[in-house]
């Protein structure tokens, strides 16, 4: 019988010893190494530019908002204990179940990105129009610049002359695919039955101007990427002029985009110097998706 320890001896046990001593040393030194890799990561402030999906709270027309239904964990503990034979609820931690929710929703509540198929079955003059779990997600991910259009008055259509202004005052150049914030006045008023009236909005002629430099996703923080409908209606009653009608969105008829609405936070923002993320979720052949935009800031 052979003992390996006692066999093992001098040279060989110290090899091993100083092979298992290097190996801890070798991992502090990587562990290090990590940490300061961590410490060298250049530390970008994530600003959250959405809203919350939360019950009576007003944020669209009455009626249409979201319905969140809480299920609390003794409430649903006799269910959970359901699918274990046997389990009764006392005997789960202080009797309590799972938290779970039911949400009632439409695909425009909440912060949401708005595919092309939202405003016309057909984009880019003819071809089908993309449904938002075809957006490009290269699109969602992009540099991007806010306009700073909170002084102008509720209801004004926004010219492609006030954008250029805009631009030149914070000296940036339009890039392709930058993702182009509107800060309008309307998210002073979120949460207040005002909001649905407030705010300007961009015009045709303003949209096509960003979408023909490149531009496919941009935001607002009011309910729509156009006026509130409250104002076109009246310049309609009195002119009867059908070019007025949702003319940001139908913009998209000619040249296929996105816009988010109901961003939030836009006034945290610097004009540019962020990255916006906003992945829509993937809802199969529909006209929008929710998202948790974000600015990724520094
Ligand atoms: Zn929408």
């Amino acid at each position: 019988m052979t003992d390996d320890s006692e066999h093992r001896t001098s040279p060989e046990l110290v090899a091993d010893r100083r092979s298992v001593m290097l190996g801890i040393s070798g991992f502090m030194a990587a562990l290090a190494a990590s940490d300061a890799a961590v410490a060298a990561t250049p530390t970008r402030k994530i600003v959250d530019i959405s809203v919350a999906i939360e019950n009576d709270r007003p944020s669209d027309p009455p009626g249409l908002g979201p319905k969140v239904t809480y299920r609390g964990h003794k409430e649903s503990a006799p269910g959970m204990a359901h699918f274990f034979p046997g389990l009764k609820p006392e005997d789960l931690p202080n009797g309590e179940g799972w938290a779970i929710e039911e949400v009632q929703l439409t695909t425009h509540n909440g912060t949401h990105l708005d595919a092309p198929y939202h405003y016309h079955s057909t984009m880019d003059n003819g071809k089908r129009a993309l449904t938002i779990d075809e957006v490009p997600l290269e699109w969602c991910y992009r540099p991007g610049v806010k306009l700073d259009f909170r002084h102008l008055p509720d209801g004004h259509v926004v010219s492609a002359a006030e954008v250029e202004a805009e631009l030149k005052r914070i000296g940036h150049e339009l890039q392709p695919l930058d993702i182009v914030l509107v800060n309008t006045s309307a998210a002073a008023q979120y949460g207040t039955m005002a909001y649905l009236n407030s705010g300007c909005g961009m015009g045709r002629e303003a949209t096509l101007w960003l979408l023909e430099r490149g531009v496919r996703v941009t935001g607002t923080d009011a309910w729509s990427w156009d006026v509130p409908f409250s104002f076109t209606a009246k310049r309609f009653e009195q002119t009867h002029d059908k070019s007025i009608i949702w003319e940001g969105h139908f913009a998209g008829i000619q040249i296929g985009y996105c816009h988010m609405e109901k961003l939030s936070n836009l006034d945290a923002l610097p004009s540019t110097g962020f990255e916006v993320i906003c992945m829509p979720v993937k809802i199969k052949g529909a006209s929008a998706g929710w998202t948790r935009a974000v600015a990724l800031v520094g």
